[in-house]
């Protein structure tokens, strides 16, 4: 079976990721999409939690699982017998460092691809970084999140700007 895997700390999912899991799902027969965690990162939802919002908002596309790890890419892909690795592109700024992603990848795997799909021109500009921040100013989420997420994301915000 031929399986990819979109890695990613997606937290949350946006409309962004939504539009590479869709475009990558095509191309596949099977497509992991997995929440990366990172313990440096102090993330806006648990692990748990992301992977709850993924499975929302993919349910209507079969062959996408979600999954989540806190260890090396290299070794979860192969130990999914997953040959080739998806990322988005946004624009130059995220080249270099996915130009680095992927050749580290490759050392530690060599059995292991990086495939680049570039983002959709309406979501160049579009991270999960750049939602918070307008979250928090009460913008309009809808071009950015996914419908099926909107109220966990206001009510989560809500719940940590009352810390
Ligand atoms: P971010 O926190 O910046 O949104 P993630 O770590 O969750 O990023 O992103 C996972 C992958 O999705 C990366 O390959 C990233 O380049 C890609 N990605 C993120 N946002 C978009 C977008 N708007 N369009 C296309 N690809 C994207």
């Amino acid at each position: 079976m031929n399986t990819a895997i979109y890695p990613g700390s997606f937290d949350p999912v946006t409309n962004g990721h939504l539009n590479i899991i869709s475009r990558a799902a095509k191309s596949f027969d099977k497509l992991i999409v997995c929440v990366m965690v990172n313990a440096d990162k102090r993330p806006m939802f648990t692990a748990l939690e992301r992977v709850e919002l993924l499975r929302r908002v993919t349910a209507d596309i079969p062959n996408v699982e979600i999954a989540h790890s806190d260890r090396l890419l290299a070794d979860f892909a192969r130990e999914r017998n997953c040959g080739v690795i998806v990322k988005g592109l946004r624009a130059m700024s995220d080249f270099e460092r996915e130009f680095q992603m992927a050749l580290i990848n490759r050392k530690l795997n060599p059995g292991l691809d990086t495939m680049f799909l570039t983002a959709e021109h309406q979501f160049m500009y579009l991270s999960s970084s750049i939602v918070k921040e307008m979250g928090h100013y009460g913008a309009d989420l809808r071009d950015f999140l996914p419908e099926q997420i909107i109220d966990d994301f206001r009510s989560r915000l809500a719940e940590l700007n009352e810390k």
